[in-house]
């Protein structure tokens, strides 16, 4: 499509003159101009999606840098008291060793509770039980 600057009519691309007032047809811009004003468009957003981003990056970059330093204080504040919670932790462990051990030992006397009394039922079998049981007794014992 061809133009004319003056008329601003519109003509076909075979046209090299206006048939109104005679003077050169020039290339339809508006096609151009809205396509620039699309690239004008795209770079401003451009300009800022990257402004927000290298923004944003800084920022990033910036509490990644606050928080190493945060971790560095933090690790050099707590090697001492790691050393002291290492003797605690193994003091814990120790307590709760203890406590499953007496969780055990609770079961157990509940299963031969049970197995006392199963035992009862049947007397033939409990002379030969009461042995394996103490035989067991002492081997947890020891
Ligand atoms: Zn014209």
């Amino acid at each position: 499509m061809k133009i004319c600057p003056k008329c601003k009519k519109q003509y076909d691309e075979n046209q090299k003159f206006c048939k109104i007032c005679g003077t050169a047809l020039v290339e339809e811009k508006k096609k151009n101009r809205v396509g620039l004003y699309i690239l004008i468009a795209i770079l401003a957003i451009a300009v800022c999606a990257g402004a927000v981003v290298t923004g944003m990056v800084i920022q990033n970059k910036k509490q990644e840098a606050q928080q190493q330093e945060e971790l560095v204080s933090k690790t050099e504040e707590c090697k001492d008291e790691k050393k002291e919670e290492s003797d605690k932790s193994s003091t814990k462990k120790e307590e709760s060793e203890e406590v499953e051990k007496k969780k055990a030992e609770e079961e157990k006397t509940e299963d031969e509770k049970k197995k006392e009394e199963e035992k009862n039922k049947g007397k033939s079998k409990t002379r030969s039980n009461k042995r394996g049981r103490r035989t067991k007794r002492t081997m947890e014992k020891i």
